[in-house]
């Protein structure tokens, strides 16, 4: 037995490990320390989606295409994936981790979204990671940057170039929660600057964020990226939202 496999087997003795979301007692510590209910309570998204956007469609039958909003809507990114729906355990883990400040689930999350990258990313496309940044006034409340503790999981596992200053959120916008499409892409407009234009010129950019609504944060960073002279940006996200 390793050094590490009995300092693990000590950790198991103080403190069992148990289930994340719902805390029932686990019979080992894996990388995701959920119990197998919710794990089955997260739905991966699988195709068909829209080719751009990710969407993912309601009819098994169809064949990927272009979404109406992509048709329809400018979009300032090549791809957007994301690795399940926004709802049962994977929306738990979500609010658990950044409304309740269970910051420990960054790991469980980053793995899962690392774990997922291979499957919708050729991650030799990426250059640079660059998480989705908060208000400082946001960032002083919540005391941490979600998208970013999910891009340092990443970083490691893919030995990228993690970009956290680059891409600023000098803005203060309201919660988007309540607010209509058009209402969201008109108050993000003009939240982010480029602080060096040189980081990001050429670039091909993975931007990160934990949930994907509307998209009108991120087509903003998108916008605020190219306009900056990054070549492609690509955004991957742990969630994604689904109206019906
Ligand atoms: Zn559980
Ligand atoms: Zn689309």
């Amino acid at each position: 037995m390793s050094i590490k496999d009995c300092w693990e087997a000590f950790l198991d003795l103080i403190f069992p490990p148990k289930c994340l979301v719902c805390h029932v007692p686990l019979e080992a510590r894996d990388n995701y320390q959920l119990c197998p209910s919710c794990l089955s309570g997260i739905t991966f998204i699988k195709p068909p989606f829209c080719t751009l956007c990710g969407m993912p469609f309601k009819s098994q039958d169809s064949l990927d295409h272009l979404c109406g909003e992509c048709l329809t809507s400018k979009r300032y990114f090549t791809k957007a994936r994301s690795v399940g729906f926004y709802e049962g355990t994977l929306l738990k883990a979500i609010h658990l981790f950044k409304y309740h400040r269970k910051i420990h689930l960054a790991l469980p999350l980053g793995y899962m979204l690392s774990d997922s990258v291979s499957q919708l990313f050729h991650m030799e496309w990426v250059d640079l990671l660059i998480p989705v940044p908060l208000h400082h006034r946001r960032l002083r409340e919540r005391g941490f940057n979600q998208a970013l503790l999910l891009a340092r999981i990443l970083k490691k596992r893919y030995n990228k170039t993690l970009a956290t200053r680059v891409l600023r959120r000098w803005r203060w916008t309201e919660p988007q929660v309540n607010l209509s499409e058009k209402a969201r892409k008109n108050n993000v407009k003009g939240s982010f600057v480029i602080s060096n234009h040189m980081t990001v010129k050429e670039k091909n950019i993975l931007l990160l964020d934990d949930v994907y609504t509307t998209g009108a944060t991120i087509n903003e960073c998108g916008r605020t990226l190219l306009k900056a002279g990054a070549n492609k940006v690509y955004v991957l996200t742990l969630a994604r939202s689904v109206r019906v």
